[in-house]
């Protein structure tokens, strides 16, 4: 990626170093968006259906499955270097999204990156870094142990700084899902919660489009000149990395199904190709 121009977000938390840390700081945002018009979000066919254990607990577990160790495992250099990547990364979707939302005469409401090593106190319980990067709906934080692209590079075999953007992506897609309702709603399923199976493909359905508003974002990014070569497939690696059936094959040597919460490897590489595609948010329906 070429961000050398580009400004570092001041919505920056840096718990770094204060491993297990209580530090909770809990900013219950101001009202609720609602629902935006532009994006086509509940689609009728998954009314009634549960969504146990997703949303609700702000833990994206996507990317767990990767222990990562409580000690950094990056260098001085490679650690100062994504600091600077994920702030400007997360300045860029502050203003893309920023203009996506004032277009359609809303506000967009910034969320906060943590940066954390190890285990911090979170308004979603304690994060840890063996969860990979997640966001809570509660505080409105993503928190990132920055350690997760060793792993990425290392585990998954995605590396690049595209590839580690799309992670930041990822987890803004929940964010945007949390001001325009999708959060809540899927929350008010799970209360009504019939199956398992029925949760889990509510909850592939989240995460599908939380992809897919990564590849909206990815798609600006590359209509500002700012992708090198190669850049794309990077970060198709990682969508494709962390599938469920990926995951699932390298942690027990079978894939089940019926366990999927967060989409297969295809899956999740369209939802984020469509969104790349073709920069509409509103094409990223639940
Ligand atoms: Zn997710």
């Amino acid at each position: 990626m070429r961000l050398g121009n580009e400004r570092e977000s001041r919505n920056v938390e840096d718990r770094r170093g204060q491993g297990g840390s209580s530090n909770r700081r809990v900013s219950l945002g101001g009202g609720k968006t609602g629902i935006l018009g532009f994006i086509i979000v509940l689609i009728g066919a998954y009314y009634g259906v549960d969504l146990s254990g997703v949303v609700g607990l702000g833990q994206d577990s996507n990317f767990q499955s990767y222990q990562t160790t409580q000690s950094s495992n990056l260098s001085m250099a490679e650690e100062s270097e994504l600091n600077t990547l994920s702030r400007k990364v997360l300045y860029t979707t502050e203003r893309i999204w920023g203009s996506y939302f004032k277009q359609n005469g809303l506000t967009y409401r910034e969320p906060k990156l943590v940066l954390y090593t190890g285990a911090t106190g979170t308004a979603c319980g304690t994060g840890q870094s063996v969860m990979g990067p997640f966001y809570c709906p509660t505080d409105e934080k993503i928190y990132l142990d920055l350690s997760f692209y060793h792993d990425m590079k290392t585990k998954m075999r995605a590396a690049g700084d595209f590839a580690f953007a799309y992670v930041i992506a990822h987890e803004v897609g929940h964010h945007i899902q949390n001001q325009i309702g999708v959060t809540q709603w899927t929350q008010q399923q799970q209360r009504q919660a019939n199956s398992k199976t029925a949760a889990n493909k509510i909850s592939v359905r989240v995460e599908l489009q939380a992809d897919c508003f990564a590849g909206v974002w990815g798609y600006q990014i590359q209509q500002e000149g700012k992708l090198d070569q190669g850049d794309v497939e990077e970060a198709f690696v990682a969508a494709e990395a962390v599938g469920d059936d990926r995951l699932q094959k390298q942690s027990q040597g079978r894939v089940i199904p019926d366990s999927f919460t967060h989409g297969t490897s295809a899956q999740r590489l369209a939802a984020f190709r469509k969104g790349l595609q073709t920069g509409n948010p509103a094409v990223c329906e639940l």
